[in-house]
């Protein structure tokens, strides 16, 4: 792939076509950043179990013939992904799979995750959605129905959090669907959407998306997932800034990943950034143990440390908690 020409040309494609166009395949992907699939520790047989899947734009910001890029190591197929860690499972989230049956998964007082789709623009090497074949998944219309019921039928939800996979996936058309027929229940205060596309396929963010999401008599929020200043490009900044001109209340999550962002500069780097262009810090995340991920954990001990320099270095606004996720716990859980 592309000529500087022809990338000019991929970015004034619409966002299904650039999305069609994904790097998927490692030798592609190489030739682009001008590596050698030689000098990488890639491996194929991860690339098997999980598929290696890039939109150009998030490709775009990696830097030329960098073998350690902090954005091409969150995609790369690596063999580390085939060893076994103790701890690590097929199945760290548990019910989350499991609530891709109904769509909705109902934890946490007052608000629900409601889970439409399982596809990705992305394919991040440190998901626990690596092990779980629903990339395909799409809500059935009935299920929507069903799901919609429940939230109508329990008063003290006063939020939807739209997940996945990757809500913003779903077409306008269904997207606006659904945010119409949460709009009709009355004690909806917000819907949340929880999205990685403002930052790896900004072009996503298009007119009708806005329409749909300010024509919405309900507060709404978007959760984006960026885990390095180097993922905000301008084309993420021009997405972003629409959201925030929509009058739409823009966050951001991190997952804590070894040799990504393990290291207080780059996470102080990464608060900076966002907030300059608007994005407020919410949450970085403990990694979940998901086999094939082991090589991207960073001890609770050593994380307690990153933050406090964080926290000392940055203004209290700036500095995102750092939780993790427990099985039964009624939130989040915070370390600090
Ligand atoms: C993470 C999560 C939420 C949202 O939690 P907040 O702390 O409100 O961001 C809600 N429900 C489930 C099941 C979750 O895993
Ligand atoms: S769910 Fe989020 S972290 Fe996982 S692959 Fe999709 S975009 Fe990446």
């Amino acid at each position: 792939m592309p000529e500087p020409q022809l990338e000019i040309q991929h970015f004034t494609k619409n966002w299904q076509q650039q999305l069609a166009e994904a790097f998927n395949n490692i030798e592609d992907l190489c030739r682009y950043l001008q590596l050698s699939p030689d000098d990488l520790p890639v491996s194929v047989a991860a690339s098997e179990t999980f598929a290696l899947r890039v939109p150009l734009s998030f490709a775009d910001s990696m830097e030329k013939g960098n073998p350690h890029d902090p954005l091409l190591r969150q995609v790369l197929p690596i063999k580390e992904e085939l060893l076994a860690y103790p701890g690590f499972n097929h199945d760290p989230v548990g019910d989350l799979a499991a609530a891709t049956q109904t769509g909705v998964l109902h934890k946490y007082h007052g608000r629900v995750l409601f889970i439409n789709t399982g596809s990705c623009a992305i394919n991040c090497r440190y998901c626990f959605r690596r092990n779980f074949p629903y990339a395909d998944l799409q809500l059935s219309k009935q299920k929507e129905e069903a799901a919609v019921q429940y939230i109508q039928a329990d008063d003290s939800i006063s939020e939807v959090i739209l997940s996945g996979g990757d809500p913003l996936l779903l077409s306008d058309a269904r997207l606006s669907r659904l945010i119409q027929q949460l709009n009709a229940i009355k004690h909806l205060k917000r819907i949340r959407i929880h999205s990685r596309l403002p930052i790896v396929l900004p072009a996503r963010i298009t007119g009708e998306l806005i329409n749909t999401l300010t024509e919405s008599p309900k507060q709404i929020v978007i959760v984006v997932h960026c885990n390095h200043a180097n993922e905000i490009s301008d084309r993420v900044i021009a997405a972003c800034n629409l959201l925030k001109t929509s009058g739409i209340t823009v966050f951001n999550q991190s997952v804590l990943l070894k040799g990504i962002n393990d290291n207080a500069k780059v996470l102080c780097e990464l608060s900076e950034r966002l907030f300059s262009h608007g994005i407020i810090p919410y949450y970085l995340h403990l990694l979940d143990k998901a086999t094939g991920t082991g090589h991207f954990e960073v001890s609770e001990q050593q994380a307690l440390i990153l933050i406090r320099q964080v926290q000392a270095t940055l203004p209290g606004y700036l500095v995102p908690k750092l939780v993790k996720e427990q099985a039964g716990a009624t939130s989040k859980l915070s370390i600090l």
